[in-house]
């Protein structure tokens, strides 16, 4: 049987419409993970930018006819810089993962150690042996939790890094009720020249509106996050905040030749 390509494209605009209809009118979404766009972003959204290449770093680009989104692309990092008191911002990555996966790239070599929250304890896989550590080689080790403060144990964490030495260890998951302790990790992991990783997806709009501590301010090296959940952005858009000294490197090793 063939498909009629007129009727299927009225029904793949007729899709279009019942969904936003449902979801946007007729439906309370009570997906954690994800918001309604704000109109304004949306608007911002729907352009001529979403469809072009702008590979490279700002200024400097594998295509042509970008100084428009790199003008765009100067500004919000300058925006994101001064939301959330940032020294350095990269906006490129195009998800949370992929900016979890840039920091692992950058930071790490295949056989490294690094210690994240259990999954069972409301971590994201991206933080995981079955998710972007794995496909780099990194051996994922769990970080100690305590069930009935819900939170990472300070003590027994410490305990461990000084152990293992890891290369990062990352704070931050997808189910958490208070904030992990930032503050109480961070000489155990300078200690051990280990970095420390924030991953706020979750929380990235509670931080800009000042409802959840920043990580950044409590000493975190590196912040990564998706701009979709509580940050009313669009699904993709994502950014990590990289130190000086990892910047370089990160640069060394992903800037056009
Ligand atoms: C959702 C989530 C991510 C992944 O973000 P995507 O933009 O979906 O790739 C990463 N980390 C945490 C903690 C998350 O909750």
């Amino acid at each position: 049987m063939s498909l009629d390509i007129d009727s299927a494209l009225s029904r793949v605009l007729d899709l279009v419409k019942v969904h936003n209809r449902w979801r946007r009118l007729e439906s309370i979404n009570l997906i954690a993970s994800e918001n309604v766009m704000s109109p304004l972003a949306e608007y911002v959204y729907l352009n001529d930018m979403e469809g072009r290449y702008a590979e490279g770093t700002l200024g400097n680009r594998y295509y042509q006819g970008t100084k428009y989104i790199d003008a765009l692309e100067g500004l919000l990092t300058d925006i994101m810089r001064q939301l959330f008191h940032a020294k350095f911002v990269d906006v490129r990555p195009i998800s949370g993962t992929i900016a979890n996966t840039a920091v692992y790239a950058a930071l790490t070599e295949p056989g490294d150690t690094i210690l994240s929250i259990p999954i069972t304890a409301g971590s994201h896989i991206s933080h995981r042996a079955n998710g972007a550590p794995g496909i780099l080689r990194l051996k994922v080790m769990n970080l100690p939790w305590d069930n009935d403060e819900f939170n990472v144990d300070v003590d027994k964490s410490i305990k461990l890094i000084r152990e293992v030495k890891p290369k990062i260890v990352i704070l931050g998951s997808s189910v958490y009720l208070f904030p992990h302790p930032v503050r109480e990790l961070l000489d155990a992991v300078h200690e051990v020249n280990a970095v420390l990783l924030h991953d706020s997806a979750h929380v990235l709009g509670l931080i800009a509106g000042k409802a959840f501590p920043n990580p950044l301010e409590l000493g975190a090296d590196i912040m990564t996050s998706s701009t979709h959940k509580t940050f009313p952005g669009p699904q993709e858009g994502s950014f990590s905040q990289i130190m000086r000294s990892y910047l370089a490197k990160y640069r060394r090793r992903y800037s056009p030749a």
